[in-house]
């Protein structure tokens, strides 16, 4: 049996289109917009409105785990949008990570 491996570094650019990209980088493990980006080459924000349309084709698959406050701890769970809050509005700090993105397996039968 022979998987199909993964892409080296420089193939990203040539697969179809950024968002397969996306979401076969997101079945693999979860990550921020802004980690993403600095893998793709993509602005935070291009990332985002990709993300966008992944949710809409994908939808319960592409999973959403909310940003997070590093001071106080702070879920940002009524969130809906994915790009990143940019304040705590429990203790106003800046320091805000994710929301981090994941794709789920392929459906399963059983
Ligand atoms: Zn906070």
């Amino acid at each position: 049996m022979h998987g199909r491996g993964h892409l080296p570094p420089g193939a990203m650019q040539l697969s179809p289109t950024i968002r397969q990209s996306i979401i076969a980088i997101l079945e693999r493990e979860e990550l921020s917009a802004r980690v993403l980006a600095e893998d793709l080459a993509l602005t935070p924000a291009e990332v985002e409105s990709h993300l966008e349309h992944v949710r809409r084709s994908l939808k319960n698959r592409l999973q959403v785990t909310p940003a997070q406050c590093r001071d106080c701890g702070y879920w940002f769970k009524k969130r809906t949008r994915l790009d990143a809050p940019g304040r705590c509005p429990a203790c106003r700090s800046q320091r805000v990570d994710g929301p981090w993105f994941r794709v789920s397996g392929r459906t399963r039968t059983g």
